[in-house]
């Protein structure tokens, strides 16, 4: 066992994330841990509505398909720009019908008492960003749920629109395209509720299976799994398509689409680990307790003789009396010209509280992640009353989730409280 859990200042400052310039503002702690970065087009009932960059490139790929390849196949003989037109159209309401699903998944969420951060569209489609996940197997599988039965009722009004439409004598491109919107609006809830997580149908096996074993852990590992094999199934259609189809285009997306399913399998599992192994710890059991410290008034020159040199950590809690007042780290002494060692002193270029992020021992590990990208110093202060108990680093942490690693292979736990533990991981839900 590894009784000083602290390791070399070397392995250390390669964590050491670049330190912003005193006084700038600290960066609002939302929305990190998502790989999505976007135009934010507005909001919805509360719902921010952002598309993803990569979302603009299946825009075009749409609309060149419906303006270029449909409408002149279905509706012959029109003018150019009316195919221009209508495809633009069509492409507009293909995607507010995709947001029209993940809306559904949203407000089902939102009624379960789930935070959504709002609602991004990317290339594989949509997805509603919670801040947690579903507390009983039934809210899950409402909630996953909710959205195919979305895009099948869009379907079934599009097509309805293509019927009146027809017997109306309406524009026949407008009729081939409300059929075209009512096939892909009934393709998408069918591909959806394929069985694997993160797909809508995977979510209905992952609550079904907890439902019965009341394993939420075991629940993910089957719907996981069948996710990352359906994902490889999909990749191999789309080898076969290439290789025997010579259909290369459509060959190259679905084999994109499975390694984007299988990836997307393989992290919500992981994500799900985490949750389980920090959920039931606290800062209190992560942390190095009672951390060497220094004294506002210490001089600079000696900071660095006596302690940076002479230990192996990077960083120091400043107390006065036994009270936090502040955090000294190696770059702060790095930044300071090393003429003026002798003439300040730790309180000069510390690190005051107001900036350093202190917290409970009581806090929950999953709120102190949170927190780690917060501060500039990747460290945590555990102070109880101000009293300091701890100092918890990257490094620490670093190491909880190796044991969550570790775990990954034990069997499910008899009492499975991943339940009830907060959520604090960002997760998505594919349209
Ligand atoms: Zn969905």
């Amino acid at each position: 066992m590894d009784t000083n859990p602290r390791v070399p200042a070397v392995q250390e400052a390669a964590r050491e994330g670049p330190r912003s310039a005193p006084g700038k503002e600290r960066p609002a702690p939302s929305a990190s841990g998502t790989p999505f970065s976007g135009i934010r087009v507005g909001s919805f009932a509360g719902f921010q509505i952002t598309l993803d960059y990569s979302w603009f490139v299946i825009f075009f790929l749409i609309f060149g398909t419906f303006a270029g390849a449909i409408l002149p196949a279905h509706a012959p003989g029109l003018e150019y720009p009316t195919y221009l037109i209508l495809g633009f159209a069509g492409t507009v309401l293909f995607f507010v019908s995709l947001l029209g699903h993940e809306l559904a998944h949203a407000f089902v969420a939102r009624s379960k008492g789930i935070e959504v951060e709002g609602i991004t569209l990317f290339i594989f489609g949509g997805m509603a960003r919670t801040r947690s996940e579903a507390v009983t197997p039934g809210d899950e599988f409402q909630i996953a749920g909710v959205g195919p039965l979305a895009s099948f009722a869009f379907a079934a009004i599009f097509y309805l629109a293509a019927l009146v439409g027809t017997g109306q004598g309406l524009h026949g491109g407008m009729v081939v395209l409300a059929e075209y919107l009512a096939f892909l609006n009934f393709l998408l809830a069918i591909f959806n509720l394929l069985p694997g997580f993160p797909l809508d149908g995977g979510r209905l096996l992952r609550a079904a299976i907890w439902r019965i074993t009341g394993s939420l852990r075991h629940a993910t590992r089957v719907a996981t799994t069948a996710g990352r094999g359906l994902g490889f199934g999909i990749i191999g259609l789309g080898i076969f398509a290439i290789l025997a189809g010579g259909a290369f285009v459509g060959g190259l997306w679905f084999i994109f689409v499975g390694w984007f399913l299988s990836h997307a399998a393989g992290a919500s599992y992981q994500q799900l680990l985490l949750r389980d192994v920090l959920g039931h710890l606290s800062a209190r059991d992560a942390m190095t307790p009672d951390p060497e410290t220094v004294g506002p008034d210490l001089p600079v020159e000696r900071l660095v003789r006596e302690f940076f040199l002479a230990r192996p950590y990077n960083s120091f809690p400043v107390t006065q009396d036994g009270v936090v007042v502040g955090l000294v780290t190696l770059s702060q002494v790095k930044e300071t010209p090393w003429e003026e060692w002798e003439g300040r002193v730790v309180a000069d270029i510390m690190t005051s509280l107001s900036e350093v992020v202190v917290v409970e021992p009581e806090t929950p590990m999953l709120e102190v992640l949170e927190r780690l990208g917060e501060g500039d110093q990747r460290r945590i202060l555990v102070a109880q009353e101000w009293e300091l108990v701890g100092i918890l680093s990257t490094t620490d942490v670093t190491r909880w989730l190796d044991r969550a690693t570790l775990m990954e292979h034990s069997p499910p736990m008899p009492n499975d409280r991943s339940r009830e533990s907060p959520d604090t991981t960002l997760s998505g839900r594919l349209s």
